[in-house]
């Protein structure tokens, strides 16, 4: 298959002409990557089991893990959902469009194909401007899970998607790089008590600001059992995993230092070639290895935005091993950790 790709040059004046093929596709049950404010999408008609079968198909995805249904304003929800709870109005109040997903019962509309046999109904209003126009101009909610090869870094710009879906879908629209770049925020709002499934750019802070207790699921604490099936089903999986091994070396800023540099060496010295993950504030403390900079610690937005881009930029430099610096693990940091973890396998050295 051909892979077209469209350039939006100016995402604050949209005109509908340019995107009106990639809606007439969505329409007619095919898949078109587009830029949002999280991570680059690859969507298809969230009401067609067949199209939801092809982004299975696309990105070698276990077709037991749910799909996100995208939708472009309030009204769109009401269809998809049997109820839709206090908690849950309140977030969409304070949060929507942005990146916040909620969990909802499922109404018979939304097909098994597109929840992985569940009987609730994942959704998100992106504010992207590209995003939020296109789904509008489809008229149908999207599905649209990481434009990225599963199990690989999530795309943050047009280019990675390119890399990893050229020939497998009908368009790719180019929005330029990405705002946040992080996957959105899962919560889980059909229970008694909002659980959070998935840190993202809506902090756990701001959530219970705005309704109070919210729980954390337990596959967010560690490695889960392989007995135990979390309630978020993509996160039992190896997700965002770099080809090389990463290690994170979490403490005291000077300790860290100290200790990565001793294990650079040690690599080094056995012949590998090794990959730094270093900060804004520490790059001039790393001698040897091959050095990337994550971001700013004092900026943590830096370093969700950088972050997918650096692992994939490892991947291509074809390194051994990578060593990186620790976050914090409140605000976005939490989130920023979760995604590391899971890059490094929860292989974490604490000095
Ligand atoms: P992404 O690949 O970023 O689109 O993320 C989709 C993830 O959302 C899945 O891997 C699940 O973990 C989560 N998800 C989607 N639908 C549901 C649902 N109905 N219940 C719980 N988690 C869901
Ligand atoms: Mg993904």
């Amino acid at each position: 298959m051909e892979t077209k790709v469209i350039r939006i040059e100016d995402t604050d004046h949209i005109k509908d002409e340019e995107l009106r093929e990639a809606a007439q596709i969505l329409r007619a049950g095919g898949l078109v990557a587009f830029p949002t404010e999280t991570v680059y999408g690859l969507g298809a008609n969230a009401l067609d089991e067949e199209a939801a079968k092809k982004i299975y198909a696309a990105k070698g995805r276990p077709s037991d893990n749910p799909l996100i249904a995208h939708i472009s304003c309030m009204k769109e929800l009401e269809p998809l959902v049997t109820e839709i709870p206090e908690a849950g109005r309140r977030l969409a109040e304070a949060y929507w469009p942005g990146p916040l997903t909620m969990v909802f019962p499922k109404s018979e509309k939304v097909p098994y194909g597109t929840t992985g046999g569940l009987d609730t109904v994942a959704v998100r209003m992106p504010s992207d401007p590209v995003a939020n126009r296109l789904i509008a101009l489809a008229g149908v909610p999207v599905a649209a899970p990481s434009a990225n090869t599963s199990g690989r870094p999530s795309p943050t710009m047009a280019e990675h998607v390119y890399q990893d879906m050229n020939g497998r879908i009908e368009m790719i629209i180019d929005g330029g790089p990405v705002g946040i770049g992080l996957e959105s925020t899962i919560v889980d709002v059909s229970g008694e008590v909002p659980t959070l499934l998935r840190p993202g750019a809506v902090t756990m802070e701001m959530l219970e600001e705005t309704v109070g207790h919210v729980e954390i699921d337990p596959a967010l604490q560690g490695p889960l059992r392989a007995d135990v099936r979390p309630k978020a089903p993509g996160m039992k999986y190896r997700h965002y995993a770099p080809k090389a091994v990463l290690t994170l070396v979490e403490g005291e800023t000077e300790a860290v230092i100290a200790e990565m540099n001793r294990l650079v060496k040690e690599h080094l010295d056995a012949g590998e070639r090794v990959g730094v993950i270093c900060t804004e504030e520490t790059r001039g403390r790393y001698p040897e290895g091959v050095l990337r900079c994550i971001g700013e610690r004092s900026h943590e937005e830096t370093i969700a935005h950088n972050l997918f881009a650096v692992l994939r930029e490892f991947d291509d430099l074809q390194v051994d091993c990578i060593f990186s610096e620790s976050f914090s693990k409140d605000h976005l940091g939490q989130a920023i950790m979760n995604r590391l973890t899971k890059a490094a396998g929860y292989h974490i050295i604490k000095v």
